[in-house]
């Protein structure tokens, strides 16, 4: 196996013409695992130009401009020649609360659009520490393989007795094998075997949804080691460190009560009480055994321990012990497990949420996408659509099975691993009516019809039905809006939302953290202007956000996009939630608002993108590389 040095010359550097920026590296390391017929790695390091840092900062903004430099957008996602991303920050490292995040961007093999899914862990700051601001991996392995990267040093390892083990057996065993220093980004046996929405896991935290663990599994790679040695200059570290700690104050105060004492389920009662808890397939906003689910029931009747990701002062993971397994390890119990694997299956015993939870997080599957497709299986064969008997709402032990099949790719499992949108064209009928999903990615726990704001939200995303990209059920929670009533004039809010996470998802930092800022983006530049030395304003940080928006989306028009994407599943639409006659959404009023939303963002009605706005957004070298497909794109509209 061929070992190549990456090559620290061409590495950006200070002392070089060069300026790089406080908080970065000034470059990306490029790995290629070579084409199938050989067994050779090559790396470089790539200098990124400092304007570029500024304009897209870190996470999911540098990662979708590093796919777009790689022409990502029109490869098979699964294929060698697509690349996957992970993309660190200018604040990785830096002593600022909940900053140990990194970001992996990817073309989804379930949407087929842009991914970024987040994640915390010590790999953002073990991989940054190789001397990077990003690793890039295209190619393919001939065999399953480790990819090793030593600081400087590149290298392949056999992983064929690794092939076939679970998320924690593998990094178990990886922790073993390697010294102390090691970081790991796993993939599971979903993510081996191809699955659609695998995760990539590392020390038990997932970067979850839009399949970014077939993406490697793909590429033959089971796990990702990196270690490092390489540290950042900061701009101001004496001043620095005195915000890191004003910010670690308030991070412990109100804003974040509710995360520390019950978790991201803390809110699943109210969500009931308001019906816009999904509940079988999203036929019901009401789910009659919730009680048993709730943190507060959960964490009365069994032990329930606190933790924090790296670098974090919060501490919103709860970890329940599973009360037929004494002395086992606890399952993390986040909302959308709970909502993905309980109610939305019809499920309300705690044991058996936590045991799927569990073994979605062995297999390395994202447990919404799991539990949305299961959900949607079950409701077909409730319709007598669909010849599997066994799948019924409410039946644990069909759960538990229907999880194991997608992880090991036997009988029905194959057609689950495909995720709901594929699995309702196979299935045929009316059924891709009531596959909860936009773009191919399932909905996560929040019913559209109860919270109108967040539907907008929904349907433009451009990573499909997410709840971490739009933030409007806030919007929705809130005096701002009727959330039974969606008007053009919501968007502005939905886009309010969506801006401020693209900037959190790209300087990154946890979005658990963003009430306690009163000035978002003018904290937000004072901590980048410390770290860099920038003097970047809140005004042009609200134009990064813009941009990195514009450029997912632009990634996803490159992709194919076609404005009836933006849409949601005609269950939705025109009728209303059962038992809530005010829940009902508009088909009219929803095409109208995302009309709105799209002249809001300065694209055409329909939410094409014209030159002149690249140009004005400095994305015009990605429209001149793929003219062929603009010139597509601006001929077919009206
Ligand atoms: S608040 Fe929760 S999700 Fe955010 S960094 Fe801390 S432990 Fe992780």
């Amino acid at each position: 196996m061929q070992k190549e040095q990456a090559d620290p010359n061409t590495t950006a550097s200070t002392s070089g013409h060069r300026h790089v920026p406080g908080g970065y590296h000034g470059n990306y390391l490029s790995v290629n695992l070579g084409p199938d017929d050989q067994t050779s790695v090559t790396a470089q390091r790539v200098s990124i130009d400092p304007s570029v840092l500024r304009r897209f900062l870190g996470g999911s903004g540098l990662g979708t401009w590093l796919l777009l430099e790689h022409g990502s957008a029109t490869c098979d996602p699964l294929s060698p020649a697509a690349a996957i991303a992970f993309v660190f920050s200018p604040l990785v490292g830096s002593p600022l609360t909940t900053s140990a995040k990194f970001a992996v961007v990817s073309k989804s093999p379930l949407t087929d659009r842009i991914n970024d899914s987040l994640a915390s862990s010590g790999f953002a700051i073990a991989g940054k520490s190789v001397g990077c601001d990003a690793l890039v991996v295209t190619g393919q392995a001939a065999s399953p393989s480790i990819l090793v990267i030593d600081q400087d040093e590149v290298r392949l390892e056999p992983a064929e007795s690794l092939w076939g083990a679970t998320c924690s057996d593998t990094q178990r065993q990886l922790t073993e094998r390697f010294s102390s220093g090691w970081q790991f980004a796993v993939i599971g046996p979903a993510g081996e075997r191809l699955v659609r929405y695998a995760t990539i896991s590392h020390d038990g935290r997932h970067a979850g949804r839009g399949g970014s663990g077939a993406v490697l599994g793909a590429k033959n790679i089971k796990a990702i080691a990196v270690r490092g040695t390489k540290t950042c200059q900061w701009a101001a570290p004496g001043d620095l460190l005195q915000l890191a700690k004003a910010m670690s104050k308030k991070s412990m105060g109100s804003a974040t009560d509710k995360y520390r004492e019950l978790g991201t389920a803390t809110n699943l009662l109210l969500f009931n009480r308001l019906n816009t808890l999904p509940t079988r397939n999203f036929q019901q906003g009401y789910f009659e055994g919730a009680a048993a689910l709730s943190p507060e029931s959960m964490s009365i009747a069994r032990k329930r321990t606190r933790a924090y990701c790296a670098a974090c002062t919060i501490g919103c993971e709860h970890i329940y012990a599973l009360s037929d397994q004494e002395g086992a390890d606890g399952v993390r119990l986040e909302y959308e497990n709970l909502f993905a694997l309980g109610p939305l299956c019809g499920i309300g015993d705690p044991d058996v949420v936590l045991n799927a939870s569990r073994r979605c997080d062995d297999m390395g599957i994202d447990t919404i996408s799991a539990g949305g497709t299961i959900a949607f299986a079950m409701e077909c064969v409730q319709r007598g659509q669909l010849d599997q008997p066994w799948l019924r709402f409410g039946d644990g032990v069909a759960l538990l099975k229907a999880i194991e099949l997608i992880g090991t790719g036997e009988g029905f499992g194959r057609e689950l691993a495909q995720g709901s949108r594929r699995l309702a064209k196979s299935i045929g009928g009316d059924s891709i009516r009531f596959a909860a999903q936009v773009k191919g990615l399932e909905l996560p726990g929040y019913e559209p019809r109860s919270l109108q704001t967040m539907a907008l939200g929904l349907a433009v995303g451009t990573r499909g039905a997410d709840h971490n990209r739009s933030g409007a059920y806030e919007v929705d929670f809130s005096a701002r809006a009727d959330r039974h009533d969606l008007v053009p004039a919501t968007a502005a809010l939905a886009i309010e939302t969506e801006d401020k996470a693209a900037l959190i998802d790209s300087l990154i930092l946890c979005k658990f953290l963003r009430g306690i800022f009163t000035d978002f983006y003018g904290e937000a530049a004072e901590m980048l202007n410390l770290v860099t030395g920038w003097e970047t304003t809140a005004d042009e940080l609200q134009c990064v956000s813009r941009r990195i928006i514009t450029a997912k989306k632009w990634f996803n028009i490159l992709a194919g996009w076609t404005p009836d994407e933006d849409t949601l599943p005609a269950r939705f639409l025109n009728q209303p939630l059962p038992d809530d006659p005010a829940a009902q959404l508009d088909k009219q009023q929803l095409s109208a608002s995302i009309r709105m939303y799209n002249e809001q963002r300065g694209w055409s009605p329909e939410g094409w993108i014209d030159r002149q706005h690249l140009e004005d957004l400095g994305l015009a070298c990605f429209d001149r590389r793929a003219m062929g497909f603009e010139v597509a794109c601006v001929s077919s509209r009206r």
